[in-house]
C-alpha cells in the first residue's frame, strides 16, 4: 500500500519514517538512492508493521546540503529556521556562521545566531565578533544550555528549526534540555538498528509542543553550497547587497574592477575585509565546482 510519510529520523541508509496517524516505521530505499533527509515528505510502500520501503522525496519547501564534497549528503529538509549555536569558548568559526547564513539565505529560511555558554566571563569577546552579524539585521539570542535556555524558546514557535554548529559549542546540552528524552531515543533507536557507528550522519525530528519541531543535527561542520550560482552569492550576502548595481561595471565581480561600490564600502568601513575574502573564497569555490560538473 503506498502512502505519504515523514522522514523523522535519517542514519544515512536507513531512516524512520512516521505515517499521519503517528506510528513509525523503519525505511529503506530502492537501488542504492540515499538523497533524502530528516524533514522530507515521502512516498512509501508499507511492507509490513514495522518496515516501509521510500519510492521518491515530495517536492521540497526548503533543503540545506552538508557540504559540496558530500553533495548527496543533505542536513534537513523542509526546516523553517536554522539556528546556528556558537559558543564563547571555544572560539567560533566566522565561515561557518557566513555559510549558514547564504544558506538560509538562498532559501528563505530564517536564520538565528544563538550565542551559547553566556554564563561564562569571556561572553563579552564573543559579543563584539557578532555584532557585526547584527548589524545586517541577523537576531542573536543569548542563552546558556546550562542554566537558562528561555531566551530562545520563543524563536522556537512554530517553526521547524534545525540547529546547527560545530562540535563543542552546545548543541547535545541543548537539545538535552529541550528535549529530556533526546537522549535515550537515540540510544534506544541506534540499538534497535544496530547502526552506532552511524550515528554521525544521524539525523533526528523532536516534536516540541503542537506547532514547533526541531531538528538535531550532529556532526556537522559545514555547509554545501554548490548548487548556489556564482553570481547570487553578492546578493545573498545583506552587507554586499546592499551596495549591488552601485559599482561601475554591471557584471562586477568585485575583484580588482575599477569603481567597485563594495571596495569603497571597505574603504568606508561598512564593509570588513574579512567578509570580501570570504566571499572571493566562495566565489572560487563555487565557479570550480561548476566547472568539475562538465
Ligand atoms: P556539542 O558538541 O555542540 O554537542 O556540545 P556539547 O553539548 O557536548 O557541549 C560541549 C561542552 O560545553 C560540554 O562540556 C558542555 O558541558 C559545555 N557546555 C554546554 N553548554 C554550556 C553552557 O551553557 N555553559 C557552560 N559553561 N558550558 C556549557
Ligand atoms: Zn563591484
Amino acid at each position: 500500500m503506498t502512502e505519504t510519510a515523514r522522514i523523522v529520523t535519517s542514519y544515512g541508509k536507513v531512516y524512520i519514517v512516521e505515517l499521519a496517524d503517528g506510528r513509525r516505521l523503519s525505511a529503506s530505499t530502492r537501488g542504492k538512492k540515499t538523497d533524502y533527509a530528516c524533514g522530507d515528505q515521502v512516498d512509501i510502500d508499507v511492507l509490513n508493521l514495522e518496515q516501509a520501503v521510500i519510492n521518491k522525496a515530495l517536492q521540497r519547501k526548503t533543503l540545506l546540503y552538508r557540504s559540496d564534497a558530500w553533495r548527496s549528503k543533505m542536513i534537513a529538509a523542509n526546516v523553517t529556521q536554522i539556528v546556528i549555536v556558537v559558543a564563547t569558548e571555544p572560539s567560533f568559526s566566522d565561515e561557518l556562521i557566513s555559510r549558514a547564513l547564504i544558506a538560509a539565505e538562498a532559501e528563505g529560511i530564517r536564520p538565528v545566531i544563538c550565542l551559547n555558554k553566556c554564563d561564562l566571563p569571556v561572553a563579552d569577546a564573543a559579543r563584539t565578533r557578532l555584532a557585526y552579524y547584527t548589524g545586517l539585521g541577523y537576531p542573536v539570542v543569548e542563552i546558556s544550555a546550562k542554566q537558562d535556555l528561555s531566551p530562545l524558546t520563543p524563536w522556537l514557535e512554530g517553526q521547524v528549526s534545525v540547529l546547527v554548529g560545530q562540535s563543542g559549542m552546545g548543541k547535545s546540552t541543548i537539545t538535552n534540555a529541550l528535549i529530556p528524552e533526546a537522549n535515550a531515543r537515540v540510544k534506544e533507536i541506534s540499538t534497535a538498528l544496530d547502526s552506532g557507528k552511524h550515528t554521525t550522519t544521524h539525523a533526528q525530528l523532536y516534536k516540541l509542543n503542537a506547532t514547533s519541531e526541531l531538528i538535531d543535527s550532529p556532526g556537522l561542520q559545514s555547509f554545501g553550497l554548490a548548487h548556489i550560482g556564482v553570481e547570487d552569492l553578492p546578493r545573498l550576502m545583506p552587507d554586499m547587497a546592499r551596495h549591488l548595481g552601485q559599482c561601475r561595471f554591471h557584471n562586477c565581480r568585485h575583484r580588482q574592477e575599477p569603481g567597485c561600490a563594495i571596495h569603497a564600502a571597505i574603504a568606508e568601513g561598512t564593509i570588513s575585509q574579512e567578509r570580501l575574502n570570504f566571499l572571493q573564497r566562495l566565489q572560487d569555490e563555487l565557479s570550480a565546482a561548476a566547472a568539475s560538473k562538465y
